[in-house]
């Protein structure tokens, strides 16, 4: 569920409900190019796309499918803000990387949302996209959080409309009387994520790219040019990207260990109901709106264009499963909605996220021609098009942004992989007491 072993995607509503299932050659030949990237997720494609804009010649290698990985797996749902943790507190962010830091990672937040609209629209791209989002509150001490966070956005003068919701409010937006308010954002929305993911390969490859699935990198070779290895083709190029993010060190453990320590792969999981009547469908959620709450091991959910309640959570650090994923979130799910008691659960699965110490995403250098994104946590889908963007700014020489968001300092994990998945088990576990207790 969480891998696939015949390099296939895994059994999500995406992959059964994904437009174009045709797939993309193998490497089987040695290759030169400018630019080679390593991992076809949404960092990958979209470093692809603004770099095929631009007029480079790029090869993008992926191990199995294009949108495999967590791209291809997760709720859906876009949500802005870059930097973590510093995209709500931008003092922090000015403390930490200067003056202006905090401003400048403010509007990466609102870009990475406007490079997704705007690509959707430049391409016409069919990807169910939806605008509107939810963030709801159980307790008081999440609702004054998200009520100064309203506060904060609207005082920065937010170019989206937003609204602070009490419990009777949010009744307009979800039929459950499980929250006690929250914030409307008609800014983020949510899609078929592998439709979007795809379809960005697909450009790229319209505007030169040559795409390759089923390429597992085994080695890199470093130098003034690099060479990368996969099975059954090398790749000769002047700069290489990586972007395997969680997945990276579960591929090919060998390939790049000192990226791999500073991510630890958590896990997700999703169920997709069968297609609700448009009654039942208009009774959960009459606006369709992606919805998260504020826990660590939050829900998550909105309905697909054919009406299925997607419902995501259970988020952990936890290599293993719940016994039943389905039984586990089916009895979340009843618990915000019990109108779903007969729904049938047609589709589910997992995946892994990469999550930093200080869940601010790593952006870098390994060499002068090696870069690499990762870490974006649960809030991937919307900043990877941001880390896209300044991949291929620092590629052609502007380094401002990039080199503003690699200033930031990362650790790594420490203890052995094995240790450090234990360990970072019991951290979780510690929020989420928390969560229940205030
Ligand atoms: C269940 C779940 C729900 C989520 N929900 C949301 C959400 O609703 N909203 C949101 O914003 N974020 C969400 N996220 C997080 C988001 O999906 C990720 O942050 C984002 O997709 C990361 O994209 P990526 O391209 O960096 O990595 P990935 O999508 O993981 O892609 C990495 C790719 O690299 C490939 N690869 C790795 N190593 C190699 C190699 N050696 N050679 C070739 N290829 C290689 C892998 O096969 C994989 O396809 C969720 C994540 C999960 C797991």
């Amino acid at each position: 569920m969480l891998d696939t072993n015949d390099r296939e995607h895994t059994t999500s509503y995406y992959a059964a409900s994904q437009r174009d299932k045709l797939p993309f050659d193998t490497l089987t030949s040695d290759i030169s190019t400018d630019i080679c990237i390593i991992g076809g997720g949404l960092t990958g494609v979209a470093t692809a796309v603004e770099l095929s804009e631009q007029g480079h010649k790029v090869t993008l290698l992926e191990a199995n499918r294009i949108g495999w990985g967590a791209s291809g797996r997760n709720g859906g749902q876009i949500i802005g803000g870059y930097g973590g943790p510093l995209s709500s507190n931008p003092e922090k962010a000015d403390r930490m990387l200067g003056k202006g830091a905090g401003d400048s990672i403010n509007k990466m937040g609102l870009e990475c949302v406007d490079i997704i609209r705007k690509r959707i629209e430049k391409y016409q791209i069919q990807c169910d996209l939806k605008w509107g989002y939810l963030n709801v509150a159980l307790k008081q001490r999440e609702m004054n959080d998200l009520a100064a966070y309203h506060d904060q956005l609207k005082a920065e003068g937010y170019p989206h409309k937003i609204r602070l919701l009490d419990k009777k409010d949010v009744r307009e937006y979800l039929g459950t009387d499980r929250y006690i308010g929250g914030v409307a954002d008609d800014g983020w929305g949510h899609l078929q994520v592998l439709d979007l993911c795809k379809a960005q390969a697909r450009i790229a490859e319209q505007l030169g790219a040559s795409i390759h699935e089923q390429s597992l990198v085994t080695s890199i070779e470093y130098g003034t040019k690099v060479r990368v290895h996969t099975a059954k083709g090398t790749v000769s190029a002047k700069t290489v990207v990586l972007c395997g993010n969680a997945y990276l060190a579960k591929m090919a453990p060998k390939l790049a260990p000192k990226l791999s320590n500073f991510v630890l792969p958590a896990t997700s999981y999703m169920i997709a109901t069968e297609p609700l009547s448009e009654e039942l469908a208009h009774s959960v959620m009459p606006q369709n709106v992606a919805t998260c709450d504020q826990r660590t091991a939050l829900d998550y959910f909105r309905l697909s264009a054919d009406n299925r309640m997607l419902f995501g959570g259970v988020s952990n650090y936890r290599a293993t499963p719940p016994k039943s994923v389905t039984a586990t979130l089916r009895k979340k799910m009843l618990h915000v909605f019990p109108q779903l008691e007969t729904a049938r659960i047609d589709y589910h699965w997992g995946g892994y996220m990469g999550i930093g110490i200080n869940r601010i995403p790593q952006l870098g250098q390994l060499t002068d021609n090696v870069f690499y994104a990762q870490a974006y946590g649960g809030h991937g889908v919307a900043p990877t098009h941001m880390s896209g963007r300044l991949l291929a700014e620092a590629i052609n020489g502007d380094r401002e942004r990039f080199d503003l968001i690699a200033k930031v300092k990362h650790l790594p994990f420490p203890g052995f992989s094995f240790l450090r998945q234990s360990l970072f088990a019991s951290g979780m576990s510690f929020y989420k007491i928390r969560d229940a207790l205030t």
